[in-house]
């Protein structure tokens, strides 16, 4: 039998009517969908019938399916004959494993190729309307983990590295941390350790795209209280910096003249 093909696609973050056309057209080519339970998991119901579809979600509670284990049932497919398409919440490279996919792909000579998708970094903050980067407040961003020890550089002292701590003590950069609902008491306590200021705006942002959206705000030095008592669950991203503060983009003229130069 032939070997088949693998097609890594990021899914976007949840809504159906945020894939991409490309990542559209490969769901209804795939003989066998591999899907996780982050991204637009309502369309695995709206699939041609003979296309199977293997759930490797990461439900809370139960055990998830290891990332080899992943690896090796793309695999396994693939090299069954089928077009596997592999579809992965946001975008595949973003925090998401996408990488040792490609490589266990290419260990065991099956053809692959990657459809970029909408990372929730940046999405999900601008469906809560948060511009990561506004003319005249800052003009970069920085995305990380707040999983600790999520690489070699993970400080012991929390979750987050040197780079991500001066976003946030300097305001050099607008910080976005995925991951983080578990860990915001040690990355705020980290922030406020290194110098930052107590009253730097904190967004976090549960469930983009889906009607289950919601954003809570609060000081930095309030975050994780605020979001204990609002009872912020993952999935969420968390923005720190002054492009969070509420109100920014609501059009006073203060703001229009101060931070967008009109
Ligand atoms: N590759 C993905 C990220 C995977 S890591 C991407 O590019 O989006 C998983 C984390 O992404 C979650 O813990 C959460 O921080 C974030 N996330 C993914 N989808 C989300 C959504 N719809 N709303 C809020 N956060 C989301």
């Amino acid at each position: 039998m032939t070997t088949g093909r693998v097609t890594l696609v990021g899914g976007g973050p949840g809504a159906v009517d945020l894939l991409t056309v490309r990542a559209w057209r490969a769901l209804q080519a795939a003989d066998v969908v591999v899907a996780d339970r982050l991204g637009p998991v309502e369309i695995l119901a709206e699939l041609p019938p003979h296309v199977r579809v293997v759930d490797v979600g990461k439900e809370p509670g139960r055990h998830p399916v290891p990332q080899e284990r992943i690896n090796e049932l793309i695999v396994e497919h693939a090299l069954a004959g089928a077009h596997v398409v592999r579809l992965k919440g946001g975008d595949p490279f973003v925090l998401g494993r996408g990488g040792e996919e490609v490589l266990a792909c290419v260990a065991a000579g099956v053809p692959v190729e990657v459809v970029p998708g909408i990372t929730s970094a940046v999405a999900v903050p601008g469906l809560a309307g948060i511009p990561l980067t506004h003319r005249g407040v800052t003009t970069g961003f920085h995305v990380v983990s707040g999983h600790c020890a999520a690489g070699p550089a993970a400080d012991t002292s929390g979750p987050l590295d040197e780079a991500a701590l001066s976003c946030v003590r300097f305001g050099t950069a607008t910080l976005v941390v995925l991951m983080g609902v578990r860990s915001l008491g040690a990355i705020v306590a980290q922030c406020l350790a290194a110098g930052a200021d107590p009253g730097t705006p904190v967004a976090m942002v549960e469930n983009g795209s889906t009607p289950e959206q919601r954003v809570t705000r609060a000081r930095l030095d309030q975050a994780a209280d605020v979001a204990a008592a609002r009872g912020v669950r993952s999935p969420a991203v968390v923005v720190i910096g002054h492009v969070a503060a509420a109100g920014l983009l609501e059009g006073t003229s203060e703001r229009r003249l101060a931070g967008a130069g009109v």
